[in-house]
């Protein structure tokens, strides 16, 4: 019988993309891909150890799965991703129940390192992290009209509290034309919207190019048949530059939407982070955006709580959100990270502190994002179909200007005809719902 292999993919878009690729090379060596990995021989946890929740999510994950092993209903548990490359040594011993735990250097010997796992072997296997391949198949794991486009991965900028360079290495870029190439083939097999993603997007290409490329490589990926809707995330404020912002206004393409987090405004606070700016650049750039591209969408995120941080900073960061009236906005308490430098710095805050200036954050950008919500009511907007609500008896979807799994949807009714997943239609908005809107399909898509 064929073994079967699921999988469950933790955290960022970043990672999903790398279980995708492993997805593709057990295929292809004849493993059997069953989407619910509680009913698979092998279970792959592919982790996420960014920050503090994170590696509490994976770690019950595991346990979960190592309760379905006790049990008899799984045979083997593969750990790969972010907490396996960071927390390696601590797995193997406080969770014996797992058969292999790779690093992302080594996603690429998955199949091998499979068979060895079936054999009765226990496997780690740690190749160096700048081996991750960042090109060939994958089996996606999205709704088939949308992917991500892995730009590049590691980071170089060294933010005081953030692990990822140390998990993921230094930033790595993939070639221009192999960019083009993938997307090319994933618009040819269906894709209308392309998710542009990395560390950091707007770093792209300073390793291969010398200098930084997002913008030609968006013209180069406007240029593609099939894509509607191109999108950016995770574009640092410094590196939003001119350039940038006008091919982001002229490209019809790509969305007027852009995800840059900025973390917080206060000058003190962002050099503690090792982040360039204060709050002078950061109203500027906001400015800019907004009169270059009048209708953009400014999704942001921010920490609050980061050693040193004083009530008045954090005041000035509530004021600021007030007044930028930000579009999206997710706060984060911080979390201190070992093996970074932040997490050795004086002036930690306790957690509630921490905790309560984010809810604070949180519940002032509720009742900014209801305004902007309501103000769409009687208005027109396009959205591409997701799926139907059986409970709601409706169905639902997202406009442009919200990014999958981070932001709001739309419900919709469509009494006229049945709607097929991946479509685009226009709906009239008449109702909102905290981050979602409701409405109906209008005569004009049904023809
Ligand atoms: S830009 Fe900063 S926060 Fe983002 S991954 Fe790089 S180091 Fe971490």
């Amino acid at each position: 019988m064929e073994t079967r292999v699921g999988m469950v993919s933790l955290g960022c878009s970043k990672n999903q993309v790398d279980a995708e690729r492993m997805l593709y090379k057990l295929h292809e060596k004849g493993y059997k891909l069953v989407e619910d990995a509680a009913l698979a021989d092998i279970t792959i946890i592919n982790t996420c150890g960014f920050i503090e929740s994170a590696k509490q999510e994976a770690i019950e994950t595991i346990l979960e799965f190592a309760e379905l092993k006790k049990e008899g209903r799984i045979k083997k548990i593969i750990i790969t991703g972010c907490l396996a490359e960071r927390y390696k040594e601590e797995i193997l011993s406080e969770i014996p129940e797992a058969d292999a735990v790779i690093g992302i250097g080594s996603n690429d010997d998955i199949c091998n390192i499979l068979d060895r796992v079936m054999n009765g072997e226990q496997v780690t296997a740690f190749g160096s992290k700048l081996d991750l391949s960042l090109t060939g198949g994958r089996v996606r794991t999205t709704l088939p009209f949308y992917s991500y486009l892995k730009i590049s991965d590691g980071c170089s900028n060294c933010c005081s509290y953030c692990a990822i360079p140390s998990i993921r290495g230094k930033m790595r870029s993939v070639p221009m034309e192999t960019l083009e190439a993938e997307a090319a083939e994933l618009a040819e097999k269906g894709v209308r919207e392309l998710i542009i993603i990395a560390q950091d997007s707007t770093r792209y290409g300073e390793d291969i190019y010398g200098k930084p490329m997002l913008p030609e490589l968006l013209t180069r990926l406007c240029g593609i048949d099939g894509l509607k809707w191109i999108r950016v995330l995770y574009c640092y404020p410094e590196r939003i530059s001119d350039e940038l912002i006008e091919v982001m206004a002229k490209e019809d393409k790509i969305v007027k939407y852009i995800d840059m987090p900025i973390q917080h405004c206060d000058g003190e606070v962002l050099s503690r982070m090792n982040r360039p700016g204060d709050e002078e650049t950061l109203r500027s750039l906001i400015a800019k955006l907004r009169d270059r591209i009048p209708d953009i969408i400014l999704r942001t995120t921010l920490i609050t709580g980061f050693p040193g941080e004083t009530e008045e900073q954090f005041e000035r960061l509530a004021e600021f959100v007030k007044d930028m009236r930000f579009d999206r906005l997710g706060c984060f308490p911080y979390s201190q990270e070992e093996g970074t430098k932040a997490a050795l710095m004086d002036g930690q805050l306790d957690e509630d502190t921490r905790e309560r200036r984010a809810d604070i954050i949180m519940e002032q950008q509720m009742l900014i994002a209801e305004e902007k919500n309501e103000a769409l009511i009687g208005t027109v907007t396009e959205a591409v179909v997701e799926g139907f609500d059986r409970y709601g008896e409706c169905y639902f979807g997202r406009t442009a200007a919200d990014a999958p799994e981070i932001d709001g949807k739309v419900f919709f009714t469509s009494p006229d005809r049945r709607l097929a997943i991946g479509e685009f239609v226009k709906v009239s908005i008449n109702e909102t719902m905290d981050y979602d809107l409701i409405g109906d399909v209008t005569d004009e898509s049904a023809k």
